[in-house]
């Protein structure tokens, strides 16, 4: 299913959307200025979409020739890497969405540069490190980016209604709570793939964790080592209000771009 208000919701004729439009409908243009143009989303798109403007900042940073969107949504992400990456793969299991994404990319005049994937992104991984297609050649992958399901629209307090505005009211999210599998343990995985992880993660997303990712054991020549490395936090704001945290690793961190 799909649904597109363009009205508001109080005029909207899908009982089911009204809810989780409310504030989300008036802000379609942020979410998608080519909203008018005929951009769909679905019920999980209307809440999960990353802001245009935020989407093409991280874009920006993660310019690179091949990046995979591990959960590409309704295609927030994935159309602003198709602006700065040679090739994007995107990956979601839901198949309405991975279609509204693909819609949405054509409207953005992108399509072309993307490949959709319907499918587990933990499957995914897991066969490309086996076929060690990671680390080399034209099909090597540069960048992954992780937007992984937060919970709900609920993920700040445990409602649906509207979240109080000021962070320091809100219970930490913890890695813990990302789903389909700890957010530490999918971490890993990617790094199988690259070092270079942009972790795109909710605005009370505890900082703890996230150093924590940054911190790898490895067995060395002198027994197990830790290894540290720097990660960096960017506050993505939308209309002046912080509405997420993108952690970027490896080379896409700066002072570490060597790693890359
Ligand atoms: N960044 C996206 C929003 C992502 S929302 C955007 O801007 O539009 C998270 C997405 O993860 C949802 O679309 C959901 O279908 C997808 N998802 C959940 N579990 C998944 C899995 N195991 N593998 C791939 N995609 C998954």
């Amino acid at each position: 299913m799909y649904v597109r208000p363009r009205s508001p919701p109080s005029q909207c004729a899908e009982p089911d959307m009204c809810n989780i439009v409310g504030s989300d409908f008036s802000q379609r243009h942020r979410y998608f200025s080519l909203y008018d143009e005929g951009c769909l989303l679905d019920h999980v798109g209307w809440y999960s979409v990353t802001p245009e403007l935020i989407a093409n900042q991280i874009a920006e940073r993660c310019r690179c020739n091949t990046i995979v969107d591990a959960f590409c949504g309704v295609g927030g992400n994935a159309i602003a890497f198709a602006q700065t990456c040679e090739r994007v793969i995107a990956v979601d299991n839901d198949e309405t969405r991975l279609r509204l994404a693909r819609h949405n990319a054509v409207i953005y005049g992108v399509a072309d540069r993307i490949e959709f994937v319907l499918g587990d992104f933990i499957q995914f991984v897991k066969t490309l490190a086996r076929r060690g297609e990671a680390g080399q050649g034209e099909r090597a992958v540069d960048v992954i980016f992780l937007s992984p399901p937060w919970g709900g629209p609920s993920y700040l307090h445990g409602t649906n209604s509207d979240p109080p505005s000021d962070a320091s009211q809100h219970p930490e999210f913890r890695l813990s709570d990302i789903t389909p599998i700890h957010g530490s343990e999918l971490f890993k995985l990617a790094e199988h793939i690259t070092p270079n992880i942009a972790y795109y993660l909710p605005r009370n997303a505890n900082l703890q964790d996230i150093s924590d990712l940054a911190t790898n054991t490895e067995q060395g020549s002198s027994g197990i080592e830790n290894k540290t490395r720097m990660v960096e936090v960017e506050e993505e704001r939308m209309a002046g209000k912080l509405k997420a945290l993108t952690c970027y690793f490896g080379g896409l961190a700066q002072g570490q771009e060597d790693l890359f």
